[in-house]
């Protein structure tokens, strides 16, 4: 039966997206992202770029979810890259990849040798717009073929060119644009590659190919396109945009006593002080605050519906969970948090010196860039209990972008 990742939510796809036949549990996934091209401008590799929230490699990756085993090819100088992408998806190993990409997926197929799956699906890291459908159908064609691959119909023109001149017309019938997954039953292609090893092929249905095998091929839309160009990821992020339309907000607000104690902690960061907060859990009013805009964002009510002060388990509790928390609900709906602003309003501590790290802690409990997260400090001019310096408050507001 299909497997689910402990986080299935983080990457679903949504309603209508389901695996249509049980076939993957046979399947095995090799993801080829032993690539080194920067996305221009870009300082990592285009796999490790994000996109609407998450990695390139996490979105390609997590569209095999269902597959038995996922091996993901790595350049040896991008591991920890990988492993914070695809941080919490299961059945999941990283390998290193070789010189060329023939080498990388052999690797990746020989890394599965040693208990092998019935069939393999290798495909590209940046291709992260694969559909379920198009997975489905290449698994189909296999029942019946040694190997599948999808492909796009060629809608253009096609003109042969010499020093920018025209120099002829190239029929376009029967010609297509290969996509991957590329799928195969494994021994074949293993048997393939290992024939193949010395030769320098562009994809694994070349080798197959090469080989004599029966490669079958499956019609796919032209949106399970390769990001490859600057142009591509501006067409991936308009994609990804519009898809995201649905734009909400949620506000939170959060109150702890100053009490007896030498630190606080606020928004993830321990800070002397010559206090502390009282509180059920760690009484961080400025990530309870955070937590309640999220949780409002998404209609998912409050931080203590999720933990409540009533279950000893958050006695004394660290409240990145919390946080954490709301922000797996947001990616469980297919949604990004794209903004969240902090106002702490307190005497003391002074909040100036914390900022940064304030902001940096929060960026990593979320998973988002440092620009999406703002932290600023008031006080209320001496008045009232936050002015008499009884106890602190925190206020915060969350913008989420959902699926339309
Ligand atoms: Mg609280």
């Amino acid at each position: 039966m299909l497997r689910r990742n402990r986080d299935q939510g983080l990457d679903d796809p949504g309603p209508g997206l389901r695996y249509p036949n049980m076939i993957h549990g046979k399947a095995a996934a090799i993801i080829v992202a032993a690539g080194r091209g920067l996305r221009a401008g870009g300082p990592v590799p285009k796999q490790y770029a994000v996109l609407a929230g998450l990695p390139v490699l996490r979105r390609s990756t997590a569209a095999f979810r269902a597959c038995e085993e996922i091996i993901v090819v790595v350049h040896p100088d991008d591991r920890s890259l990988a492993q914070t992408a695809l941080a919490g998806l299961e059945r999941l190993r990283i390998v290193d990849g070789g010189a060329t990409r023939q080498a990388s997926v052999r690797g990746g197929l020989e890394a599965l040798a040693g208990a092998p799956p019935e069939f393999v699906l290798i495909h590209d890291a940046a291709r992260p717009f694969v559909s379920t459908g198009t997975i489905a159908a290449v698994m189909a064609a296999l029942e019946t073929s040694d190997g599948a691959i999808p492909a796009a119909t060629v809608s253009d023109t096609l003109k042969s060119g010499s020093a920018g001149r025209i120099t002829g017309t190239v029929p376009r019938d029967g010609l297509w644009r290969a996509q991957t997954p590329q799928g195969f039953h494994f021994a074949k292609i293993l048997a393939a590659h290992r024939i193949a090893a010395s030769e320098d092929l562009t994809d694994d249905a070349a080798v197959a190919e090469r080989a004599g095998l029966s490669v079958a091929l499956v019609p796919s839309p032209a949106l399970n396109f390769k990001l490859t160009t600057p142009e591509d990821f501006h067409m991936a992020e308009a994609l990804l945009a519009a898809q995201l339309g649905d734009i909400r907000t949620g506000s939170g607000f959060d109150v702890h006593q100053f009490g007896p104690g030498d630190h606080i902690w606020l928004c993830g960061v321990k800070i002397p002080h010559t206090g502390g907060l009282v509180g059920h859990s760690d009484a961080d009013a400025g990530l309870h605050a955070l937590t309640d805009a999220i949780l409002g964002a998404i209609g998912a009510g409050d931080i203590g519906v999720h933990f409540p002060p009533s279950d000893a388990r958050w006695r004394g509790a660290a409240s990145d969970q919390f946080l954490a928390h709301a922000a797996s609900l947001v990616r469980a709906k297919g949604g990004v948090i794209a903004h969240v602003d902090v106002t702490l309003i307190c005497e003391a501590p002074k909040i100036g010196p914390h900022r940064e790290a304030m902001r940096a802690r929060m960026a990593e409990i979320l998973a988002l860039a440092i620009d999406r997260i703002s932290v600023k400090a008031t006080t209320t001019e001496k008045l009232g209990f936050t002015g008499r310096r009884e106890g602190l408050a925190a206020q915060a507001i969350a913008t989420v972008r959902l699926p339309l």
